[in-house]
């Protein structure tokens, strides 16, 4: 086993066997590749290309991917990943940094999310290949990694990594990627984690995902902790926490939602902190359509038995 350093800077920390820096974030900001550390590149989630190309970004039925738009779990600007001037840039972008440092480990290669890209180049390819849409997106991905791989393997004569998200069930309904494809084309993969303070609970989004998936027809039911029995008050979820998370779950297709406490009365304790939360309930408005919008109608019912 080895212990790698990732970095937005680029400092080699002390005790560290290799280095990763970051040097194409998503943000989209360029910084030059150096010797001694492996670069880090976002391919497709670029703020500087979707400002000075609006109109490159990826579009969808539930709005374009802005990180303003909370349908997502978008926390930058995420590009079509069709989009052929943006591809055949990154591929030379890719190629010459992999010429100036050990190797290239890739992060945002895919579709922004489930149900993108529907611009209308998107539209036009995925009708002339005959395919599904998610068998469409899968190819799109396989074939530009199959492009990108290329030029860092083969031509720069340089280690690859591929990056994918923390999705081990959904990738391929949500990005497009399947592992099995991209195995024979990359030397390693890399699964970000999120931070604890990521802004979304992807984690319980990504599970009731998964779970629906591998239950096929049968309903999923989930039960949220709110308070068990001799749980420190400290640690327990807040009521934000919990209404947020019914959300993501919502918009993933979780059939029935419960919520876990010993008695009824920490039960109601929950729902006047849930009425309360006029501001963030507002807020959820925009995470979803239906079913979203289900969960909060559902706890304004409480607003006339439990007052504030
Ligand atoms: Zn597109």
């Amino acid at each position: 086993m080895k212990f790698g350093s990732y970095v937005f800077l680029p400092e080699k920390a002390e005790g560290f066997d290799f280095h990763l820096y970051r040097v194409k974030p998503e943000v989209g900001r360029r910084m030059p590749p150096q010797p001694e550390m492996y670069s880090n590149i976002a391919i497709f989630g670029d703020n500087v290309a979707a400002r000075n190309h609006p109109d490159w970004i990826s579009q969808s039925p539930l709005g374009p991917a802005w990180r303003t738009n909370n349908n997502f779990n978008v926390r930058w600007d995420v590009l079509c990943a069709t989009q052929p001037e943006h591809r055949e840039e990154q591929l030379d972008y890719i190629e010459d940094v992999a010429r100036h440092s050990p190797g290239v480990w890739l992060n945002s290669i895919h579709f922004a999310d489930h149900d993108h890209c529907t611009c209308p180049r998107c539209n036009e390819l995925h009708q002339k290949s005959g395919l599904s849409r998610l068998e469409w997106r899968r190819k799109e991905v396989t074939e530009y990694m199959a492009q990108v791989s290329e030029r860092v393997r083969d031509r720069a004569k340089k280690k690859f990594v591929i990056g994918v998200l923390p999705d081990p069930v959904t990738n391929y309904e949500r990005f497009g990627v399947n592992f099995d494809d991209l195995a024979p084309l990359t030397d390693e993969f890399l699964v970000v984690m999120f931070s604890k303070n990521y802004a979304t609970p992807w984690y319980w989004e990504m599970l009731t995902r998964n779970f629906k998936k591998l239950f096929k027809e049968v309903p999923l039911n989930i039960s949220l902790y709110v308070f068990g029995p001799g749980d420190d008050p400290r640690e327990v979820p807040t009521a934000s926490e919990l209404l947020t998370v019914s959300c993501r779950m919502a918009r993933a297709g979780v059939d029935n939602i419960l919520y876990l406490t010993e008695s009824a009365e920490q039960l109601r304790t929950f729902q006047k902190q849930a009425v309360a939360q006029v501001e963030l309930r507002d807020t959820l408005r925009s995470y979803g359509g239906k079913p979203v919008q289900e969960v909060l109608d559902f706890v304004k019912g409480w607003e006339g038995i439990v007052p504030s």
